[in-house]
């Protein structure tokens, strides 16, 4: 004997069969679509979500290197007035501490 409720209350039914034993049968088939229709759409809403967020966070990210890069600039002249030029590296390292001051990971990929 299955295991399956909408197998034994059809075991001895007929397609077309009206009783209350079918008309269960059928019940529990729609619910069970259901919940699996549910459970999928609740998945890729999940999923989309999830998504959204990490391009939001990558945006966030990059606005916050720019942002860091300009006043390491700014702060480097500032501290250097003398100095005849700055080096892209210095500048950088300037920028990681820049973010690091504020509590900002944003070149957590570059270091
Ligand atoms: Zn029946």
């Amino acid at each position: 004997m299955t295991d399956d409720i909408v197998a034994r209350l059809r075991q001895t039914h007929r397609i077309g069969c009206n009783c209350v034993g079918c008309e269960a049968a059928d019940e529990i088939e729609r619910l069970r679509e259901e919940l699996t229709a549910s459970h999928e759409s609740h998945g890729n809403e999940v999923g989309s979500l999830t998504e959204r967020l990490s391009l939001a966070i990558h945006e966030r990210d990059e606005a916050r290197r720019d942002r860091c890069m300009a006043r390491a600039v700014i702060r480097w002249d500032l501290e250097h007035p003398n100095s005849p030029q700055r080096s892209e590296t210095t500048i950088i390292i300037l920028a990681w501490q820049i973010a690091d001051e504020q509590g900002w990971d944003c070149f957590k990929e570059e270091r």
